[in-house]
């Protein structure tokens, strides 16, 4: 194998700054230089819809290494700099500003990024996103000016819910519109999208399900500079209603950052294209986090995660096999299975796997009644858990059924349904079933 003595990272987020420690840990002592387009260093964005907008963390604050990191472990940190193209054949990445960094092998850990609103309907980019620093410190002046008292929220799934939440909290009135069938369609199976709704109507949101955003009209122009954002607008809908407001919201999704990869010739689909080891098309350059799709032994197919432990776990993972140069046959595959969580008026959300992927749903209702969890079965073994319920109350029995779908192991519906059959014995149950690999693409 060639000698590695120089990673590029493209990419200063969590699985940026995740990759360039695993370097260091496993032992790496050639350069490392981690590009990020962003000024500040490697900050952890869940606060960012969670304490940031309640007032109660600065933006940004919470790096996701030590600060002395970098120096001590000798990491150039180039931030404030764009990588603007990648030469395959040359190894070499160029940045905005002209200039050149080799690379023996470069990983590019570029995100995601909020999608917006298209033009035609909201032509005159009203409506703010979520995605950074900058946003979330813009969001929270907005919602925390005494003239914001009606906040319309376009997209009902994890970020529009948070702002949601921390609105409410504000004091304002919030309005949530959510184009799908019904909110969280990405994250939450139908049994359990109903009882958030509920905890979001009874402290005073409104959630219009089913409902097409059509156009989006400034109605008086903002009077102040100090919060432009927060102006009279209306947002007609597909129905012929019309909702009134003072600062509108996108929580619409994020869509992955290819274009990088793309242009230099990577194969992407809905993210940069990579391997079980997380290898593009070009075995000299690797993806990982947000921007990366992957190929999950376990389940069997392509996934793109948009997670914080993800991030972190796939990062390194890649990065392990980068510093390790070991042959094919001694590598191990990424299995992790993936798992997110969400905070919203006290209740934790958390849900791991793919929910989608089961031929049986099965609901565990906790003795008092205050937790809820779905879980997917396919084959009898499990494929995916969501649970809601108090803070701290959720992620014993989570963390058990993702330690199962890690292992494969099989389990009776009837005992999962079962309230008073602890989870964690059923981790022995039942012999391991085998990995599905019959839908590898
Ligand atoms: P990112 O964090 O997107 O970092 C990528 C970085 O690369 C960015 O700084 C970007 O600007 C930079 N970049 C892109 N292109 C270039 C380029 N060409 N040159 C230089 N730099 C470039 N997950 C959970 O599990 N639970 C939560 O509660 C949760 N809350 C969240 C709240 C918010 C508001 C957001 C936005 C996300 C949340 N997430 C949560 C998701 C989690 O934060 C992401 O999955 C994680 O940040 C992904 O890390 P990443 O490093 O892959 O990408
Ligand atoms: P995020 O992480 O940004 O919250 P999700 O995928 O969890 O992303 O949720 C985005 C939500 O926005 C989904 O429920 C989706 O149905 C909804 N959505 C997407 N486009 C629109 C739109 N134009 N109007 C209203 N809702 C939308």
């Amino acid at each position: 194998m060639p000698s590695l003595r120089h990673v590029v990272i493209v990419g200063a987020g969590r699985a940026g700054a995740s990759a360039a420690a695993a370097l260091r840990a496993e032992g790496f002592d050639g350069s490392i230089r981690l590009v990020g387009d962003e000024s500040l260093p490697p900050y952890e964005r869940p606060p960012l819809s969670k304490a940031v907008l309640a007032g109660t963390a600065a933006a940004g604050a919470q790096q996701v290494l030590a600060p002395d990191f970098y120096r001590e472990q000798h990491v150039e940190l180039l931030l404030g700099q764009a990588a603007s193209a990648v030469d395959l054949s040359a190894r070499c990445v160029e940045l905005a500003g002209g200039a050149r960094l080799s690379y023996d092998h470069l990983i590019l850990a570029t995100g995601a990024r909020a999608r917006r609103l298209p033009p035609d309907l909201d032509p005159e980019r009203r409506a703010l996103a979520l995605r950074d620093a900058a946003d979330a410190t813009r969001l929270a002046a907005a919602l925390a000016s005494p003239r914001c008292r009606h906040v319309i929220v376009v997209g009902g799934g994890v970020i529009g819910l948070e702002v949601a939440a921390a609105a409410r909290a504000a004091g304002r009135a919030v309005t949530v519109v959510e184009a799908g069938p019904r909110i969280m369609g990405r994250v939450l199976p139908a049994a359990l999208a109903p009882l958030l709704k509920q905890e979001h109507e009874r402290h005073g949101v409104r959630i219009l399900e089913a409902v097409h955003p059509r156009r989006l009209t400034v109605r008086e122009a903002a009077t102040s500079t100090v919060d432009a954002d927060v102006a009279p607008v209306r947002l007609d809908l597909g129905d012929g209603s019309a909702i009134v407001g003072d600062l509108v919201v996108a929580g619409i999704g994020a869509v992955p950052q290819t274009a990088l990869a793309q242009a230099a010739g990577l194969h992407c689909d809905d993210g940069i294209l990579v391997d079980e080891f997380g290898a593009t098309s070009d075995p000299a350059v690797s993806a990982v986090g947000d921007a990366a799709r992957f190929l999950h032994p376990t389940f069997g197919r392509a996934l793109r995660v948009e997670s914080w432990q993800h991030a972190q776990r796939h990062a390194a993972a890649v990065a392990r096999h980068i510093a390790g140069q070991r042959e094919p046959g001694q590598r191990e595959p990424y299995v992790d299975v993936p798992w997110m969580w969400s905070e919203q008026f006290g209740l934790e959300l958390q849900a791991a796997g793919l929910l989608d992927d089961g031929d049986e749903s099965v609901v565990r209702t906790s003795a008092d009644g205050s937790v809820t969890t779905v879980f997917a079965l396919r084959g009898g073994a499990l494929r995916g858990v969501a649970a809601l319920g108090p803070d701290g109350k959720i992620g014993r029995d989570v963390r058990v059924a993702q330690l199962m779908m890690e292992r494969g192991v099989k389990v009776a519906a009837a005992a999962l349904a079962d309230p008073d059959v602890r989870m964690k014995s059923l981790m022995s149950s039942a012999p391991p079933a085998a990995p599905n690999r019959d839908a590898v693409a």
